[in-house]
């Protein structure tokens, strides 16, 4: 959820709206955020710079892996004097810049212009559409796994929520994580450690490519999410 005073505008634009947005290069834009990640970002930016997801949480995180790590001017990590160093794998907040999305209750999208830096020289304009300038940045495999990953982690703290608040059946049902699929909460959202784990348990191969290992990270989820919600008392 992106907080109102970081808006320009209300969430009211729909990928038919006209806009157009022409990044001038002043890196300013990278300065001064929070960029959030998901599992599938993470593995992404991983694969993109040579190493796990386990090292990658650990070196470039912060928050436990909620966010990119930023320098102690507030810059991201990845910024260098060029621009950024991971473009070709940067994130979905960084491909929807100026814009912000959001996923309304019936599953519609709604976009808002974002406030920018004050000495931003990003032109905007109303030339295209928010689809046109989304498709130029390559969001779509994005924000697909985005509303997945949503959803499962949605799930997921629900059932870790109704497992805290039944005490009673606190240690019957941590007793059954541990007899059960070696994903647990400790390694969940760290997608290597996750599916290694996963695929170990059930005779499973991991695929080499960050799709597919997605693909069977989600899987790994949504047998975590199952197991929790048959422990007893959740
Ligand atoms: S990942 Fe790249 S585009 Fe995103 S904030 Fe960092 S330097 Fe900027």
């Amino acid at each position: 959820m992106i907080g109102t005073s970081l808006l320009k505008s209300p969430f009211h634009l729909t990928r038919a709206s006209g806009f157009s947005y022409a990044c001038q290069a002043c890196r300013r834009c990278c300065q001064g955020k929070r960029i959030p990640l998901n599992p599938y970002e993470v593995a992404r930016l991983a694969a993109h710079v040579g190493t796990s997801t386990t090292e990658f949480l650990a070196r470039h995180t912060e928050v436990g892996g909620a966010i990119l790590r930023r320098t102690d001017d507030d810059t991201c990590v990845f910024l260098g004097p060029g621009g950024c160093t991971v473009h070709a794998a940067r994130p979905l907040a960084c491909r929807l810049y100026p814009l912000g999305r959001q996923r309304t209750a019936g599953g519609d999208e709604l976009f808002a212009e974002l406030q920018p830096h004050p000495q931003s020289e990003g032109i905007y304009g109303d030339a295209g559409t928010v689809d046109a300038f989304l498709e130029g940045q390559g969001v779509a495999p994005y924000v697909a796994m985005a509303d997945r990953y949503g959803e499962v982690l949605v799930r997921m703290l629900n059932a870790l929520a109704r497992r805290e608040a039944c005490a009673e059946a606190q240690n019957e049902a941590e007793a059954a994580l541990q007899h059960g699929p070696a994903v647990g909460e400790d390694n969940a959202l760290d997608m290597d450690a996750a599916v290694t784990a996963y695929g170990a348990e059930r005779g499973l191969a991991v695929p080499a490519d960050v799709e597919g290992k997605t693909l069977l990270h989600i899987q790994a989820l949504e047998a975590f999410v199952a197991r929790l919600d048959a422990s007893p008392g959740a």
